[in-house]
């Protein structure tokens, strides 16, 4: 026994140390009374019970009972492997030897074999099989607790063209960083794993509201946002996000899974950048739906799109500097449908294409007519759609609607909002390029209400900040939105953009909004949405009808 390099006790039936070898109390501490104590008591309580079965084995059978315990030396533990024999001692009666070797060794290459099996080895997050645990566990503990918790998945915008461009060293650099920025936005009981390439889903624990997803989202799609300084290259990705929340969106891991990818896709399919939370009635489009698809198609070749125009105007002179052109669906037997309802069904089945368009050419033409009347130059403003972004024919169309109209580049404002910006940088980069070739500028409309970072206003040619109405409609009595107004004006001035602020409605906004240094207004208050015949009244009962000295630039 004192020769052994194992740690060995000699102990009775019941498991008390008879005697222990040298190494044992070596091992122990010399300080920690060993015989007369039960040998339970010199392992760690977790590991109590496997002492347990291999002593009752090595009991019951003439094989030895075997146990990886935790044994309690000098303040930690260590891992032995016990192996328990019985025997009879001279008075007959049974006693147990224990040899305990040293394994932590072992333990610990196992340990590390259990974490490659489970997690990612380019990141560290958990992988797929990891994940699916967690779920399990989510969905068992949410029965027992009734409350509920989110799945999140998310993919990155942008991602494949830096590892093709750049290669992989750099693209496995940006999705360490993008995993590590990841992480920092969850807390310690979510769970981040990496399932794919640049696919990554969250486990959100008791998230269950969707203004709770939707806040923690906000919070991920704005650090992807921030460019990634990788290997000297700065890099922009960004990413798109689909939940779907337990039990509401899916009672298993299979379906909660399916559903947030659904949402993720549908996120991917209109605009980037956001996050869209799983909806049963939405996705699953219902008749109502169908028909109104239908519908549409019919519209487009009957001509019931109709094109209203808001006067935008000089925030002090109140002169009539150009108008934003607003579609309008006139819908026989229903009435006027507003865009909210059409425009996103449009951009997923494609027929914003067409709409956008024959806008772009109409509105063009129009503002040929209105400045004949008017006597002088005027502007228009056209929303333009993610899809209709990124269509290759985009820039011929707009070659197209200017060549017609005969108007100047710089009469053509192109809306478009912060998110197609961001999801898909390069291709932004390119086709902006070209519209500053052609003088035709752009505005990034409802500013302030995307998730974006400020840095495309350094990268882009940006000529004009529209500031949401969300920001304007409570002026000047709402402090923060007062504050907000200012830091945008203050932002535009020093970057040389004009602004426009959307939704004012009385006298006190576009007081403060001019006091301010916002350049053109754009409400109610100036001008409601209007057919064309009756602009061309307005135009002709004598607004202010001064030849435009400050073209708005
Ligand atoms: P938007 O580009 O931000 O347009 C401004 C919206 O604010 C318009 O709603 C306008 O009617 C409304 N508005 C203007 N002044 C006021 C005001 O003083 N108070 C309030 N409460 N609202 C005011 P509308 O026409 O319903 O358009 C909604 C959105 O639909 C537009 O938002 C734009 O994103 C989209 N949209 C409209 N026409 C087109 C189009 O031709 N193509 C595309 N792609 N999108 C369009
Ligand atoms: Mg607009
Ligand atoms: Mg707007």
């Amino acid at each position: 026994m004192e020769a052994a390099g194992d740690a060995v006790f000699r102990l009775d039936a019941q498991g008390i140390v008879l005697r222990a070898s040298r190494r044992s109390t070596e091992l122990i501490g010399p300080d920690v009374p060993l015989i007369g104590q039960p040998l339970a008591s010199l392992i760690l309580g977790a590991d109590q019970a496997s002492l347990d079965t291999a002593v009752s084995r090595a009991l019951e059978a003439t094989q030895p009972g075997k146990a990886n315990v935790r044994l309690k030396t000098h303040g930690s533990a260590l891992w032995v492997e016990l192996q328990i024999s019985s025997y009879s001692n001279a008075l007959g009666e049974p006693e147990l030897l224990a040899v305990g070797r040293d394994i932590s060794g072992q333990q610990a290459t196992e340990e590390r074999l259990r974490h490659m099996a489970t997690h990612d080895a380019l990141t560290s997050l958990p992988n797929r099989s990891l994940l699916s645990d967690r779920i399990r566990m989510a969905i068992a503990q949410s029965r027992r607790t009734g409350h509920g918790f989110a799945i999140v998945a998310l993919d990155l915008d942008g991602f494949k063209k830096v590892n093709d461009a750049l290669g992989h060293p750099v693209g496995d650099a940006l999705l360490r960083v993008a995993a590590m920025r990841l992480s920092d936005t969850l807390r310690d009981v979510d769970t981040l794993a990496r399932v794919g390439g640049d696919e990554f889903v969250a486990v959100l624990a008791g998230a269950v509201s969707e203004a709770e997803v939707q806040s923690i989202a906000r919070r991920m799609i704005a650090t992807m946002q921030l460019p990634f300084d990788i290997q000297g290259h700065t890099l922009y990705v960004g990413t798109s996000i689909g939940a779907a929340i337990f039990p509401e969106h899916g009672d298993s891991e299979v379906k909660l899974l399916a559903h947030a990818d659904t949402a993720m896709y549908r996120a991917k399919e209109t605009g980037k950048a956001r996050c869209v939370v799983y909806n049963k009635q939405k996705f699953t489009q219902p008749e109502h739906d169908v028909s109104m698809e239908a519908a549409m198609f019919q519209a487009v070749r009957d001509g019931e799109f109709l094109l209203h125009y808001q006067p935008i105007v000089d925030a002090r002179s109140r002169e009539i500097m150009g108008f934003e052109a607003l579609m309008r669906w006139s819908r026989p037997g229903i009435g006027m449908v507003p865009p909210t309802q059409f425009i996103p069904m449009a951009e997923s089945n494609g027929l914003i294409n067409l709409l956008g368009a024959w806008v772009l050419k109409a509105a063009c033409m129009q503002i040929r007519q209105f400045q004949e009347i008017a006597g002088r130059p005027l502007y228009v403003s056209v929303n333009v759609s993610p899809r209709q972004f990124r269509n290759d024919q985009f820039l011929d169309l707009m070659d197209e609607a200017i060549a017609l109209s005969g108007l100047k580049g710089h009469q053509l404002l192109l809306e478009i909002t912060e998110g197609i910006l961001m999801s898909d940088p390069e291709h932004a980069e390119t086709l902006l390029t070209e519209m500053a070739a052609r003088n035709v500028r752009i505005a990034i409309d409802d500013f302030g209400t995307g998730y974006s970072s400020l840095a495309y206003l350094k990268r882009f040619p940006i000529a004009t900040l529209k500031i949401d109405r969300t920001f304007i409609k409570d002026l000047p009595t709402s402090v923060k939105d007062a504050a907000i107004c200012n830091v945008v004006l203050s932002l535009a001035s020093h970057l040389n953009l004009s602004t426009v602020a959307e939704g004012v409605e009385n006298e006190e906004q576009l007081q403060y909004l001019a006091k301010h240094g916002c350049g053109l207004v754009q409400g109610y208050l100036t001008g409601r949405p209007l057919l064309p015949e009756e602009i061309i009244e307005l135009l002709k009962a004598g607004q202010p009808m001064r030849a435009a000295t400050a073209f708005p630039q």
